[in-house]
């Protein structure tokens, strides 16, 4: 297989935010990449803006030290650096006042795309989104991206949409989760969607259950000030985990189009059950000897926020009844992974002598480390001496079986050329996020009304004994964080 690279149309790209830890540490090093490889058209445009003081050439500095850092093979090539650099460009603009929009709207080239990249805080989505619009820097074809987080709780969300719809129609806003960039998680799509082998066996008649797990190794180590307002179900669940949920479950759509794809994933979130306190345990890690536990970390010793959630979740409609979605999610757990496994039902009837240990069919589809998917199958154990069953996994590790396609694209950058592209597949909807926390806001309220406090996990452990059972109690278990 030869690798393919469609150049993505002209554009003028205004990235907000510009100086901070995302565009310098993501965004730009993620175009970068782009750029090499032939993706970014030569005349595209990248201007930064930032309240900072500084100009165009400060501005390139700066990058520059960020590019050796977060894209340093490409960034040794000194003639594709100073290339790259060229079409950079940098505007201070305090966007809470008048100043520079002007000059921003003059700078932006006519019949080019447009997009306007916030990498902001989302209290000023509102201000940028009309002040793009009011200014006319923005025009019908206009695109604008912004990032997680969408709001905390659905009042929120809904001011969110509200204050970037001032300006831009739904069709030009662009919510992006890093995760549905991820080649895995695309491949789940084609997966279900372009093999006739899958689909006939993609319901509760055949599936046991699901287990959809983001596993971090590391705590809220710099960020514990701000992960401690928001916690596991705001930060990973509502968002993160619901996608992968979505995309797992949802019907076939009748075509591979933006609004059709999020359609189904609307339907799936609408027929989410609502989820008891027997089928839902919250976690918080703790450290040894007082020492790296998350009240440290978060600088807040009486802290009730959770690091680590776990929860049964059915969804009642005629493809799913009675399989349960199992979500688990944690920090400071013994492993980094993330993985939606589709556990399959035994067969009807068993000729062979019982095999121990045995833990049946199983789809494993990984999304990290090593980006693959496994099928755990069930087959004779080789040799003489009786018939024995042993289980082998079928193993499709991308790096592996696309060797020669092998293009590393990073979420970010999948997603920012498709934003160029127009195609708003892999973008969460309006609709879609206000649906995710409409599911999610019951849950948040109840902890918060109560008084008690998330069990604590020791810190590099698999979560709190509790979650463990929450599928112990049913006859199963969890797969192990490697
Ligand atoms: P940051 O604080 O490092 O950077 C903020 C940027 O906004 C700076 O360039 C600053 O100059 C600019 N800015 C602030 N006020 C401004 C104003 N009035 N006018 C013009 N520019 C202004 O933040 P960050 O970590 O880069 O995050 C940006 C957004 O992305 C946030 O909403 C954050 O929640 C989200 N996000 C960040 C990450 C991450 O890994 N850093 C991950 C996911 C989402």
């Amino acid at each position: 297989m030869v690798s393919r690279v469609i150049p993505a149309p002209d554009f003028d790209l205004v990235l907000f935010g510009a100086t901070g830890d995302l565009a310098q540490r993501k965004i730009l090093p993620g175009l970068f990449h782009r750029f090499a490889v032939g993706q970014m058209p030569p005349a595209a445009r990248i201007i930064g803006v930032a309240r900072s003081k500084m100009d165009a050439t400060g501005f390139r500095a700066q990058l520059e030290k960020s590019l050796a850092a977060f894209a340093p093979q490409i960034a040794e090539d000194r003639a594709l650096l100073e290339r790259f650099l060229a079409s950079v460009d940098y505007l201070r603009v305090d966007v809470m006042g008048e100043d520079g929009w002007k000059d921003l709207a003059r700078n932006l080239r006519p019949n080019v795309v447009r997009a306007f990249y916030l990498s902001v805080s989302p209290s000023l989505f509102g201000v940028i989104a009309s002040k793009l619009s009011s200014f006319e820097a923005s025009t019908a074809e206009s695109r604008i991206v912004v990032e997680k987080p969408f709001g905390h709780d659905l009042q929120s969300a809904r001011a969110l949409n509200a204050d970037l719809r001032q300006g831009f129609k739904e069709r030009q806003i662009y919510r992006i989760d890093h995760y549905l960039g991820k080649e895995t998680v695309q491949n789940l799509m084609a997966l279900r969607f372009a093999n006739a082998l899958w689909e006939p066996l993609w319901n509760a008649t055949h599936i046991d259950h699901v287990q959809i797990t983001v596993a971090e190794s590391l705590g809220v180590e710099g960020r514990g000030e701000y992960y401690d307002k928001s916690g596991a179900m705001r930060d990973m669940v509502q968002n993160h985990l619901m996608q992968l949920l979505c995309l797992t479950a949802m019907e076939p759509p009748s075509k591979f189009d933006p609004n059709a794809v999020r359609d189904e994933k609307v339907k799936v979130i609408e027929a989410l059950e609502p989820v008891g306190p027997g089928d839902i345990v919250r976690g918080q890690y703790r450290g040894q000897n007082r020492q790296g536990g998350y009240h440290e970390q978060a600088g807040d010793p009486n802290s009730r926020t959770e690091s680590f959630v776990a929860m049964k979740v059915g969804i009642g409609n005629w493809r799913w009844a009675g399989t349960p979605f199992y979500l688990r999610t944690g920090k400071k757990l013994r492993g980094r992974a993330s993985e939606i496994a589709v556990v399959f039902r035994d067969p009807p009837h068993m000729i062979f002598p019982k095999m121990e240990h045995r833990r049946g069919n199983a789809m494993i589809i990984r999304l990290q480390p090593d980006e693959g998917i496994t099928l755990r199958n069930t087959i004779k154990e080789p040799g003489p001496g009786g018939f024995r069953l042993a289980e082998v996994n079928l193993d499709m590790t991308f790096a592996d079986a696309l060797k020669e396609k092998a293009d590393p694209q990073d979420a970010y950058e999948r997603l920012i050329m498709d934003v160029i592209r127009g195609d708003q597949t892999l973008f969460m909807r309006g609709d879609e996020v206000e649906a995710a926390w409409a599911w999610a806001d019951p849950i948040i309220e109840a902890w918060e009304a109560s008084n008690q406090m998330p069990e604590p996990y020791d810190a590099g452990s698999s979560g709190p004994e509790d979650a463990l059972m929450l599928l112990h109690k049913e006859g199963r278990r969890w797969r192990e964080i490697a």
